[in-house]
């Protein structure tokens, strides 16, 4: 049998990490792996975990290794992750990432492709400031450049709640992207060295992105 596709988003926030990691789910069947996400339920389950790592994540910087990766390894004993993984947010630290190659190696696997979303900086803090979800089917919006058709009910599902992540700040956004360039962006020359980088501009418009990530995708898919 072929190992499951296993694929790194990297970038900092505000790239389309989640968003490309949302339709690539529905493109291809593959499992999104947000530790954003699990590290948010984690908070909003009141966990031990959750407890430690709700300041961190308000102040921007990056949560314990230790705590990441127990979560991690936790999501990936269910048994979806069979259909093959898109991790996003996740490695950010040169120890996410050897734990993950061995992780991976102790079932056979390895990682296909780190794809690096390639962005301007200062665009990014426009971009998280001003985004929200719907609260219902997590549609995402945003104040500027993708309002729901209709004020206050969400295209895809109808909800009529909303969400904002409590680190979307200028000021946050900021403190998230020196953590991204001090400990996560070395990463692309880790996975550069290791033959799977494949580089894309971001910058463009999500279509435009889902097109020229779906090319990549599909090629490692086939591998
Ligand atoms: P994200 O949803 O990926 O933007 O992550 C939100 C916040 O969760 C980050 O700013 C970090 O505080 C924390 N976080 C998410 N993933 C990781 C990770 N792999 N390592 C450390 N902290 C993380």
């Amino acid at each position: 049998m072929t190992p499951p596709t296993v694929l790194i988003l990297l970038g900092p926030p505000g790239a389309g990490k989640g968003t490309q990691a949302r339709i690539l789910e529905e493109d291809f069947g593959l499992v999104q792996l947000s530790t954003g996400d699990l590290l948010r339920s984690a908070v909003a389950s009141g966990s031990a975990a959750g407890q430690q790592a709700r300041a961190v994540m308000e102040a921007g910087g990056l949560v314990g290794d230790e705590i990441v990766l127990a979560i991690l390894k936790d999501r990936m004993q269910q048994p979806d992750v069979a259909r093959g993984i898109i991790l996003d947010g996740f490695p950010r630290t040169d120890r996410q990432a050897a734990d993950l190659d061995a992780l991976l190696a102790a079932s056979g696997q390895r990682v296909d492709a780190a794809i690096s979303l390639e962005v301007d900086d200062e665009a990014m803090v426009g971009r998280v400031a001003g985004r929200y979800t719907c609260g219902s089917c997590g549609e995402g919006y945003h104040d500027t450049f993708k309002q729901p058709a209709a004020a206050g009910v969400c295209d895809k599902c109808g909800g009529t709640g909303f969400k904002r992540r409590a680190d979307d700040t200028a000021e946050t956004v900021r403190e998230r992207l020196k953590a991204y360039h001090a400990q996560t962006a070395p990463l692309i020359s880790y996975y550069e060295g290791k033959g799977v980088l494949q580089r894309i501009d971001a910058m463009g418009d999500i279509a435009a992105i889902r097109q020229t990530l779906g090319g990549i995708v599909a090629g490692v898919s086939a591998q």
